[in-house]
């Protein structure tokens, strides 16, 4: 027998309402927020949340303030009822898919920004992207009060970002990352991959392949890292990608950029292949995650 769709809901009361009813029960919630066109590392972070025994709540809403003027906003994937049928085959429980409209009423006037950790990576070639997500993450855990919300380190700085924010704030949800899932030729999954051609689509495997190698010969103490980053970068180059935003070593947890490893550390890229803007990081001691 096909499974059940999870119910839709479209408005911040209805959403109160059911997770009110959840919470009479002595349910635990989880949330995993979303700009859909769902796949195997999204159905990672569900899988996650019904592992530790929570309703699984999944956000889909495409941010339109966290895309910049010369973005992808228009052209992002949206399939709403395969993204729904996916999350339901997975066993989650309930989709919230808020209007524009609902998440951003007439007059709506506060913003959030976390200072530091978005000063560099994606930061300077993302005006505005974080205060984006810090506000649209910030109304989502505060909208659906879960008792964990789930977001993959392929978004590292993402993740970090949500962390402060979320202390900050004293925000009550407990954030967890999850490690990144991948194709078996080592590329991240995500929803702007099906921007790439064939032929990019080939060429890409070199971007995990460069990150590993980079990363062992850091770990190693092969060579200085400025010396490892210029190579990666000429690899990478030499594959296809550019313009390269970034090829960098930084400290995990603040994210400053780092020449040796006293701490731990992640490898993170960001470049574009064609029309596509891939990011990826790894960390430097192991590299498989
Ligand atoms: P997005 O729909 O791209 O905004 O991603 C929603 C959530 O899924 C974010 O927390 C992402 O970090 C996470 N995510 C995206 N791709 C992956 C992946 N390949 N593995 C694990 N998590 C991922």
């Amino acid at each position: 027998m096909p499974t059940p769709p999870a119910p839709i809901i479209r408005s911040v009361a209805a959403l109160r309402e059911q997770i009110a009813a959840w919470r009479r029960d002595g349910a635990k919630i989880g949330l995993i927020p979303t700009m859909g066109a769902l796949h195997e590392g999204h159905l990672s972070l569900v899988r996650r949340a019904l592992a530790a025994g929570e309703r699984a709540v999944v956000s889909i809403f495409v941010n339109p303030t966290q895309f910049g003027p010369n973005e992808d906003f228009g052209a992002y994937p949206r399939r709403e009822s395969e993204d729904v049928a996916k999350f339901a085959e997975a066993g989650g429980h309930l989709v919230w898919a808020p209007t524009v409209d609902e998440m951003y009423p007439a007059g709506f006037a506060t913003h959030v920004a976390v200072t530091g950790l978005t000063d560099g990576l994606c930061g300077p070639f993302r005006p505005g992207h974080f205060q984006g997500v810090a506000t649209v993450v910030a109304k989502l855990l505060l909208q659906v009060q879960a008792d964990h919300a789930y977001f993959g380190q392929k978004d590292y700085q993402q993740l970090q970002v949500v962390i402060r924010m979320a202390r900050d704030l004293d925000i009550p949800t407990g954030i967890i990352g999850v490690p990144t899932v991948r194709e078996a030729d080592g590329l991240a999954l995500s929803s702007r991959n099906i921007y790439l051609s064939a032929e990019e689509r080939r060429a890409a495997a070199q971007l995990p392949r460069v990150m590993r190698e980079t990363a062992q010969a850091a770990f190693a103490g092969e060579a200085p890292f400025a010396h490892l980053l210029e190579t990666a970068r000429a690899r990478l180059a030499a594959a296809g990608f550019g313009p390269i935003d970034y090829v960098s070593i930084n400290d995990a947890e603040t994210l400053a950029p780092v020449d040796g490893l006293t701490r731990p550390a992640r490898l993170f890229v960001a470049a574009r292949l064609g029309k596509t803007r891939l990011i990826d990081n790894i960390p430097i001691e192991t590299t498989t995650a």
